[in-house]
């Protein structure tokens, strides 16, 4: 049996690369090569064992690659074109796809099982190899630009579809006052969403020198460093009473609370974050139940319409993701890239993969 590279998660703290068979696609399904692929925060909660995936499964849902196989029934696509893959793939037929809610895909289970529309590196084998199998090839495969090189598409995946999902879900207007509370590679992408939407004011929370830095570079106004500033009173003084959206990207009671408590009467919370444990709405950050506001939340936006729009974007330069790529390794060195991510080291912001 033909064999390839992958990234096994064998159980808490334990992956491997190791040689597993090559996967071969069925009607509906695509194999593509893996040219690029990274590491996600969420490959992180998955690695600590702080979210449940099965012993065995190859990790990673950010994936850019050439086509090698097309299985029957898959039209418009040829062997040998370059494609990205969002993290998130809809098969564009169930309820929840034809609903509009094409995140939800499927309306799973109980639990984190109804993360219905994430499969790769969560339910199904993931990104982190030499192939993938990409399941509903023909609503997940978006062709790439000639001039769009693998690293300027292959945040789109995730990381800024997910970003840019939180701006838009905040249905941020013209002229709006937009925080988002932390600057990793999310909380980043939301900052050039909001800019991207036409905020007049867009303040950047974090407590990480080179995060903030990299905060003014995609869009921030003003940044706020949580280590010296009281930064739900700062906010409400360069707003004139509360922000108009809240974006949080971290998944925190403290940045969850404090976005609460920095929205005007009326304004939205958008939370992108994975939250474990308890979530808690103190009752004055609440308002007590009486502050008009909206809180709404976001699972990556996927499918190949998506990921069009994501590249047009980059091709017409209206955003770069670029800098946020800061280290490359091979696929043997992965365990290096998980290291450096997981602990911070060196200004990292994401690490790309080279099969
Ligand atoms: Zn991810
Ligand atoms: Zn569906």
């Amino acid at each position: 049996m033909e064999k390839m590279l992958a990234t096994v998660f064998h159980g808490e703290n334990n992956i491997q690369v190791e040689e597993v068979p090559r996967p071969h696609a069925g009607p509906g399904e695509a194999v593509i090569k893996i040219t690029l692929t990274t590491i996600c925060g969420t490959d992180l909660h998955i690695v600590r064992g702080e979210y449940p995936v099965k012993p065995g499964l190859i990790i990673g849902h950010e994936p850019v690659g050439v086509i090698e196989e097309l299985g029957a029934g898959i039209t418009g696509y040829k062997v040998g074109e370059r494609v990205l893959v969002g993290a998130i793939t809809p098969c564009g037929q169930c309820r929840a796809c034809l609903s509009g809610q094409h995140s939800q895909c499927g309306h799973g289970g109980e639990g984190l099982e109804a993360l219905g529309g994430w499969r790769f590196g969560n339910t199904i084998n993931g990104a982190q190899a030499e192939y993938l199998l990409v399941p509903s090839a023909q609503a997940n495969m978006a062709k790439i630009p000639d001039d769009l090189t693998d690293e300027q598409v292959v945040l789109l995946a995730d990381i800024a579809s997910t970003g840019f999902g939180g701006a838009e879900s905040g249905q941020i207007r013209i002229g709006d006052t937009v925080v988002v509370f932390a600057q990793g590679p999310i909380g980043l992408c939301a900052t050039a969403g909001a800019k991207l939407m036409g905020a007049s004011l867009i303040i950047g929370v974090d407590g990480d020198d080179n995060r903030l830095k990299m905060s003014r570079r995609m869009g921030a106004d003003v940044v706020l460093d949580f280590r010296y500033t009281d930064v739900v009173s700062e906010i409400k003084r360069l707003t004139g009473g509360g922000a108009d959206v809240t974006i949080e990207a971290l998944g925190t009671q403290p940045t969850f609370e404090n976005a609460l408590r920095s929205l005007r009467p009326g304004g939205t919370l958008s939370s992108l974050g994975v939250y474990s444990g308890k979530l808690q709405m103190p009752y004055d950050a609440f308002s007590a139940g009486l502050g008009d506001n909206k809180i709404v939340m976001t699972l990556c936006p996927g499918g190949k319409e998506r990921m069009r729009r994501m590249m047009s974007m980059v091709q017409s330069g209206r955003f770069d993701p670029t800098p946020l790529l800061t280290h490359t390794f091979s696929l043997q060195e992965i365990q290096k890239g998980y290291d450096i991510f997981g602990s911070r080291a060196d200004n990292v912001l994401k690490v790309a993969i080279k099969p």
